[in-house]
């Protein structure tokens, strides 16, 4: 198991990797922390941490997004080991400080799927290759509701304001689609999904890339600061006749986001782990 210790060496911990979520964040908050220019975090459950040595003091302070954010560090040295959010996102998860982690290798391994509050990254930075652009990162809090994901987008995916939509959360994405119903549609047509999505998504107009029967894929507008990201909703027909189909059609409409996701045609996923990153979507924390 990984482990990791402070700048002293008073506190110690142990951790799993298992659901594990990598990121880096360019918030203002984060430069305060640790005093440097951004973090690069493990986003790990709660249960996964273990505290083997010592023990840690914690500061809440309300984050600029409007959620609370704690941190936990060594009353000693004062390195932060880890840090607590309120945002819906981060329940049940503790956003670990990869600096912390004791063997190199830990860090090789760091690269990140996802960049927090890039507006805020220094322009001597360049984007990770690969990892998602969240331009705005607005976690969500009991302050800060979250746009309805089944509202019907009148301006192609905008917000009322005309900003880029938000990318995906990072955990909890709202799913309609049962799972049995997405494996089945998975198995049926995935591979023909798949290659649409795959070559479909490279130019920019705005209409549907894929549809088959009971369903159709929609882009969304590409994430800003990196437009080989390519977002894209699973919607159902209006002449669906499964069952399953017709109720989610009943239930939400055909503009509803069945499911979404972000396809990097840049540096895409092969077909296997597209389908398993599909299927991971639903498990929540
Ligand atoms: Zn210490
Ligand atoms: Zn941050």
């Amino acid at each position: 198991m990984p482990t990791g210790t402070c700048f002293c060496g008073d506190v110690k911990y142990e951790f799993s990797q298992d659901q594990m979520q990598k990121a880096i964040c360019h918030c203002l908050s984060c430069r305060k922390i640790t005093g440097s220019t951004y973090t690069t975090n493990f986003i790990i459950p709660e249960s996964n941490f273990t505290l083997t040595s010592g023990s840690l003091r914690d500061c809440t302070r309300p984050h600029e997004c409007g959620m609370d954010l704690s941190v936990f560090f060594c009353g000693g040295c004062g390195s932060t080991i880890y840090k607590k959010a309120t945002g819906d996102m981060f329940k049940g998860v503790i956003v670990l400080l990869v600096g912390t982690v004791d063997n190199a290798e830990g860090v090789e391994k760091a690269v990140p799927d996802r960049e927090f509050y890039v507006k805020h990254r220094g322009d001597w930075l360049q984007p990770v290759q690969g990892a998602v652009q969240d331009a705005a990162s607005k976690p969500t809090s009991k302050r800060e509701q979250p746009r309805n994901p089944n509202q019907h987008d009148d301006n192609n995916g905008r917000g009322p304001t005309g900003d880029p939509p938000e990318p995906p959360p990072l955990l909890n994405k709202p799913v309609l689609i049962p799972k049995k119903e997405l494996k089945k549609l998975l198995d049926s047509k995935g591979r023909e999904m798949y290659e649409r999505l795959k070559n479909g998504l490279t130019s920019n107009r705005q209409r549907t890339v894929w549809s088959g029967g009971n369903h159709r894929i929609d882009p969304a507008h590409s994430i800003q600061g990196n437009s080989n990201l390519k977002p894209w909703n699973l919607h159902v027909q209006r002449e669906a006749a499964s069952t399953t189909s017709r109720d989610l059609k009943d239930k939400f409409g055909t503009h509803a986001k069945l499911i979404w996701d972000v396809f990097n045609i840049a540096n895409p996923p092969s077909f296997q782990e597209w389908c398993s990153r599909l299927l991971s979507l639903y498990n929540s924390f």
